[in-house]
């Protein structure tokens, strides 16, 4: 047996034993199908109550209103910076970027490089301490603007936004995947959210799609069939074979989700972890976060050591304690910590006493 390790990757990340527990179960033998969850078809009576299931639980835990549709579909999070712009922005309509830090300045390049007029509107700014705030009050949304682009937690900045902009009635788009589910959210105020699995709901090798019906029908001719959600929403989801496996895995991680309280519940889970950690980096001399308190990832606990020259022993002896995945994102720095849904206060508590530890044995 390996021994125990905590994974804080940013994603893939860690899911819940039980989650995997279950799935080990079934990879053999499938809902006694006498077939392995990744050879049943995604036509079979088996798999289609999987599929079935998994949206209906999507709806109940995030109260998707009727008039939206849900895709499940492939391509990942950077498939849908293309997506978004073929599907919703006209030749010659504009699209506002509201851009807080690294994924949402990668949908905003993708947009304008490729596909039309896309504005950047800057909403993350360093005070002179050099702390980061969110800021969308000073953004403008463009004369003939189609939609509003937001990510509502910036995974590598460690930065996340709990206010909407105001869009006066412009559909805002969200890129939610790394805080989907881990709080609740009111649907009805967004255009379409687009989330990947592999930070809170299932591993990587989907993405999900939730968009206003009356969004639908617009893309460009030029539009794949593959990335056009009218189409993916018409055969759904199974205009190609999806990712079977992903989407029982995202069913099991909704499963566990309703079966522990909710979103609501993980939301008073997630407040706890994130400011047992935070509350210690604030207490020590030793580590900084450059985040202001109101727009800190609950998520994604990004912080330095104020001393950098100690970032190797800091890694190589978080690791040689069974703590793994503490590096920031290579445009970044720093560390991070990622304490997503699957990761138990204790996953918190550990990696609180390792940095005591540490900060302890060389200060
Ligand atoms: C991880 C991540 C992405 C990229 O997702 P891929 O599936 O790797 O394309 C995009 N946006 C956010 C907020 C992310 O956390």
């Amino acid at each position: 047996m390996m021994s125990k390790v905590w994974n804080y990757y940013a994603g893939p990340c860690m899911l819940p034993d039980e989650v995997m527990d279950e799935a080990q179960r079934d990879f053999r033998n499938f809902a006694n199908t006498g077939m392995g969850l990744v050879e049943i078809s995604h036509r079979s009576a088996e798999f289609d109550k999987v599929a079935k299931d998994a949206e209906a639980l999507l709806r109940e835990l995030l109260n998707v209103p009727s008039n939206y549709k849900i895709i499940f579909e492939q391509g990942g999070g950077r498939g849908q910076f293309a997506a978004i712009p073929m599907n919703l922005l006209s030749e010659n309509g504009t699209a506002d970027y509201f851009v807080t830090g690294h994924w949402s300045r990668c949908a905003y390049k993708e947009c304008a490089e490729k596909y039309g007029n896309a504005v950047l509107h800057e909403c993350s700014y360093q005070d002179e301490s050099g702390v980061w705030h969110v800021d969308y009050s000073k953004m403008t949304v463009s004369e003939n603007s189609e939609y509003c682009y937001i990510c509502l937690n910036e995974t590598v900045n460690g930065i996340e936004s709990f206010t909407l902009p105001d869009t006066k009635g412009v559909p805002l788009i969200a890129d939610m995947s790394s805080d989907i589910m881990t709080r609740p959210i009111d649907v009805s105020k967004f255009g379409a959210i687009i989330f990947g699995l592999q930070k809170n709901v299932g591993p990587s090798g989907m993405t999900i799609t939730i968009v206003r019906e009356d969004l639908l029908g617009k893309a460009r001719k030029y539009c794949p069939s593959i990335l056009d959600w009218s189409v993916l929403s018409k055969f759904d989801s199974m205009y190609n074979t999806p990712c079977t496996f992903a989407w029982y895995m995202a069913y099991l991680n909704f499963k566990w989700i309703k079966n522990l309280g909710g979103v609501e519940e993980l939301e008073r889970r997630n407040i706890k972890k994130s400011k047992m950690l935070y509350d210690y980096i604030d207490s020590s001399d030793f580590y900084i976060s450059k985040i202001a308190a109101n727009d800190r990832s609950r998520v994604n606990c990004v912080f330095t050591l104020k001393d950098e020259s100690l970032n190797d022993e800091f890694l190589k002896l978080s690791k040689a304690k069974g703590l793994i995945g503490l590096k920031g994102h290579k445009v970044l720095g720093g560390m991070r910590a990622s304490i997503y849904n699957a990761m138990p206060i204790e996953g918190v508590q550990i990696l609180v006493d390792f940095l005591k530890e540490f900060a302890a044995s060389h200060s």
